[in-house]
């Protein structure tokens, strides 16, 4: 009797085993074995070694059978009778196991028929389970051989997912209808686990397949396609034009996300559609704009000075920071850096120093112009669930560019205004600030785009109207305005040379005097900037063209008196320094978005009840300042203000047109009224800033560089400044300050003796 020891499996009476001959020949202790030799299965408890069993490692329940073949490949078979009770259990020194043993009969519950029925079902669904698998064939013939219920449990033993003890449970069960029962569970169990399994594998299978197919369904008409492409280049269709531009275009992904999108959409709407249009629009844009990113470049900074002064005259101050600027790109090997600001009259080459900037950094320019822009999709684009929507003016200036990387001068930054459609300036704030604008969505694209290696410049005449947040993200250059020596030497050499060669006039064919500039700047403009001056130097050479094509041979002479022949226009009276001084009239010195210029402040007695009668557009701190400073007249002068009492007081500041506010005309205010009260005249030739504090000192202005110029192209002789302001100075051309007598004062007193109105005797001047 040949006893082995069996781990982990489903053990059944009338059943057939497959057994490893070498397991058998093991527990025979090396010994051979033979057919219809009688074995005892006997169940361990642990999986274990065969040397390391003892008595105690098997279950009381054991199960005896015979030997029916020994297979020639390593496999014998065992047919099991019935189940045996061990009372004891031995293990010999060669590892043998001797056994004392009961047969322990079943109850006998189950009707044959049933168990045929059970059968035939059990091996149905396994055939069934089987029929998915491509070894179905070869486990029809296995599941064939099964000739009773235990014999299938066994030979599903090793993939049933059940322990030790329930496996040895079947084994134990006294009841043949319940093992069959117990059997069954297992069984149904683990077909019904692999079914699901099955049917989820073979799902995904069935949609891998479908994948599969229908990327050849389409690479083969692709690849149709462009055969047919080839053979009649004509009829490429808009479609595959954007697809190929797409693929070339380097967009991110989510670009290419939303253009792929659009793409479909055109492809299903065709040409005819009414939204086809829009579709095509969008794509060509999309196409178009540069999503490469270029690398920076090392610009050499001597070679940028000599471009930066070959187009523009003067600037130092300008051209100097732009330097500074490039330097340290250079260094970070950056593309943009701090976003400059430039601020000052019309004309004084704000905005085409932008474009120098970029020739000198041999990069693309663009100009975008936002003053008048209200809305915020201006700035960021509108939905394209508008009609008509296009992309936002930023991006609009990317595509012009062609690049990603162009020096962007946006234009007029003072001249934005909020409106109910939202505020074009936070948008801005966003283009510009480097944390977000990497990222700007521009509301047409509705994808990103990177703006971070964009150049941005932005030019105003005033900072007043910028708001604060935009304005702190900028760094403010100031454009003060040309002297008549600047503005010669820039019409020379500059305007001169551009407006012949804009004619076709040849620089042999014509000439222009200096004195014929200096006439144009004198008499004929009154600006800060070269504006006028370049629009009459282009209407000169326009109208003598005619002479040049009439003569081409000689060289036409433009002097002084062709200037006033040829200019249709009366030569310029205003804000010239009055000829005759008047009790009460004192020239002042204002600031305006267009330049510095020279205010006359008149004052007048009238009959009436001591009432102030203000007019001339004087803005809220203007009228401030005249009220002090009739306080501060009345106390200084509280004789020959007597008279104020029954009479009314009437201040009027001509120009009336312009918007005056700010509070520089303080001094004025005061000295013209000291004057009218004394009856003493100020000379017209003398001017004066500063503001005015109710005891009289004078407090400091701004603007300080535009006025004093002002005051020199009106032929001003004299500026009381305030002692305050005297650190601004240094940025007043040199020219300037030559032709001017220049005095800081601390105190209005100071002024009214100077000017000769009072004797007083404070000495706190400096000319
Ligand atoms: P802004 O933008 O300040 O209104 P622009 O840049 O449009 O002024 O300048 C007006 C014209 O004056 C341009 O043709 C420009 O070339 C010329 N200009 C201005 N300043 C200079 C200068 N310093 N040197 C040469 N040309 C100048």
């Amino acid at each position: 009797m040949l006893v082995v020891p069996v781990y982990n499996m489903i053990l059944a009476p009338q059943s057939t085993l497959y057994f490893q001959t070498e397991l058998l020949r093991q527990s025979a202790g090396g010994k051979g074995i033979t057919v219809n030799e009688k074995v005892i299965l006997i169940v361990a408890k642990e999986n274990k070694q065969f040397n390391e069993l003892t008595e105690d490692s098997f279950y009381p329940i054991g199960l005896s059978g015979v030997i029916t073949d020994i297979g020639p490949q390593g496999y014998s078979v065992i047919k099991t009778v019935y189940r045996v009770n061990l009372s004891s259990i031995e293990i010999k020194p060669d590892h043998t196991i001797q056994l004392e043993l009961s047969r322990r009969s079943d109850i006998d519950d189950l009707d044959s028929e049933l168990e045929k029925e059970k059968l035939k079902n059990l091996l149905q669904e396994m055939k069934a389970y089987a029929s998915g698998f491509e070894w179905a064939g070869s486990a029809d013939y296995y599941i064939d051989q099964v000739d009773s219920i235990g014999t299938a449990a066994c030979m599903m033993s090793p993939w049933l997912k059940i322990s030790n003890e329930e496996r040895y449970s079947i084994l134990e069960e006294d009841s043949r209808a319940k093992r069959a029962e117990l059997i069954e569970k297992t069984m149904y169990d683990f077909l019904e686990v692999g079914r699901i399994t099955n049917e989820a594998v073979s799902s995904q299978q069935k949609e891998y397949q479908q994948m599969y197919r229908e990327s050849a369904i389409k690479r083969q008409i692709e690849h149709l396609q462009k055969e047919l492409d080839e053979m009649h280049p004509e009829n490429v269709t808009d479609v595959q034009k954007f697809e190929q531009k797409i693929a070339d275009s380097g967009m991110n992904d989510t670009a290419r996300a939303e253009s792929m999108k659009v793409l479909n959409r055109l492809r299903q709407e065709g040409k005819e559609s009414v939204e086809s249009g829009i579709l095509y629009d969008y794509l060509d844009f999309m196409t178009s704009l540069s999503w490469k990113k270029q690398d920076a470049e090392h610009i050499d900074l001597e070679e940028a000075r000599k471009i930066l002064d070959e187009d523009h005259f003067g600037l130092k101050k300008v051209k100097d920071r732009i330097i500074q600027q490039i330097a340290v790109m250079n260094l970070k090997k950056q593309q943009s850096g701090s976003i400059l600001l430039f601020v000052g009259a019309p004309g004084t080459g704000k905005t085409s120093i932008g474009k120098s900037i970029a020739r000198a950094l041999g990069r693309e320019y663009v100009r975008v112009s936002l003053g008048g822009v209200h809305d915020e999709s201006d700035i960021r684009g509108h939905r394209r669930t508008y009609i008509g929507a296009m992309p936002g003016r930023i991006m609009d200036g990317i595509q012009k560019s062609k690049v990603s990387n162009p020096v962007m001068v946006l234009d007029e930054v003072d001249k934005l205004s909020a409106s109910y459609n939202g505020s074009p300036a936070s948008a801005l704030l966003e283009v510009l600030d480097p944390e977000q604008n990497n990222t700007f969505t521009d509301h047409y694209m509705n994808v990103p785009y990177d703006l971070s290696d964009v150049l941005f410049i932005c030019t105003a005449n005033t900072t007043d109207t910028i708001p604060e947040p935009l304005l702190n993200r900028m760094e403010v250059i100031q454009f003060t305005g040309y002297t008549p020596l600047e503005k010669l030497q820039i019409a020379k050499n500059h305007l001169v040379p551009k407006s012949m060669e804009s004619m076709g006039i040849a620089p042999e064919q014509m000439e222009i005097d200096d004195d014929a500039l200096e006439s144009i700047i004198s008499d004929y403009t009154m600006e800060a900037g070269v504006r006028g001056l370049r629009k009459h130097i282009d209407t000169l050479c326009r109208i003598l063209a005619v002479k040049v094509s009439e003569n081409p041979g000689d060289k036409v002479k433009v002097t002084k008196e062709t200037v006033k022949s040829e200019l249709d226009i009366r030569p310029m009276q205003h804000n010239k320094v009055l000829d005759s001084p008047k009790a009460g009239v004192v020239t002042g010195l204002a600031w305006t978005p267009v330049g510095g210029e020279i205010l006359y402040i008149e004052t007048l007695l009238t009959e009436g009840k001591g009432n102030l009668v203000i007019t001339g557009q004087l803005g809220e701190v203007m009228q401030e300042s005249a009220k002090i400073a009739l306080s501060l007249v009345k106390s200084m002068f509280p004789e020959e203000a007597e008279i104020l009492k029954d009479r009314d007081l009437h201040i009027h500041v001509p120009a009336g047109a312009v918007p005056k506010d700010g509070p520089s005309a303080g001094v004025a205010l005061t000295t013209a009224l000291a004057s009218l009260l004394t009856g003493k005249t100020v000379d017209p030739h003398i001017a004066m800033t500063g503001e005015v504090a109710l005891r009289g000192a004078v407090t400091p202005i701004g603007g300080l560089p535009e006025k004093l110029m002002a005051a020199q192209r009106a032929g001003i002789t004299k500026v009381f400044i305030p002692a305050e302001n005297e650190a601004d100075l240094k940025d007043v051309a040199a020219e300037v300050k030559e032709k001017i007598s220049i005095c800081t004062v601390t105190s209005v007193s100071r002024i009214l003796k100077e000017v000769g109105i009072t004797n007083s005797n404070e000495s706190d001047l400096a000319c």
